[in-house]
């Protein structure tokens, strides 16, 4: 008797190692954004709907979570031991902020939308 495909298991850890590769979490070939933070309506190589995801503001609070998280330990390491002025420090520290966020959105973005598609979550 064979299994009904809808309640098979899907690999959590490959979707997300996916997920954060920026790749689609069913074929891990097509590209799962476009424009930065734009979702795909379905991947171009294995035609996995993707409009189902529902992303919404987890990026964006897992992102903050990390970033102020590093930049915080960064501050202290450089207020306890550089001697960089208020300037100096604002300018470094909002810039390490600024491209760590910009790297990061878009990994978080993914990795979500694959643990929605792993657990099928949302309509996957
Ligand atoms: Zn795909």
């Amino acid at each position: 008797m064979s299994e009904n495909v809808q309640t098979q298991e899907r690999d959590f850890k490959a979707a997300v190692k996916d997920g954060l590769a920026l790749k689609c979490p069913n074929c891990s070939k097509g590209p799962l954004l476009y424009k930065y933070l734009k979702v795909h309506d379905s991947c171009s190589v294995c035609n996995q709907d993707l409009s189902c995801q529902r992303a919404d503001d987890g990026p964006a609070y897992l992102t903050i979570l990390f970033v102020a998280h590093l930049v915080g330990f960064l501050a202290h390491i450089l207020i306890s031991y550089t001697a960089l002025s208020n300037i100096a420090l604002f300018l470094a520290l909002s810039t390490v902020a600024t491209i760590l966020a910009l790297i990061i959105l878009p990994r978080m973005k993914g990795m979500i939308i694959a643990i929605q598609w792993a657990k099928r979550m949302n309509g996957f």
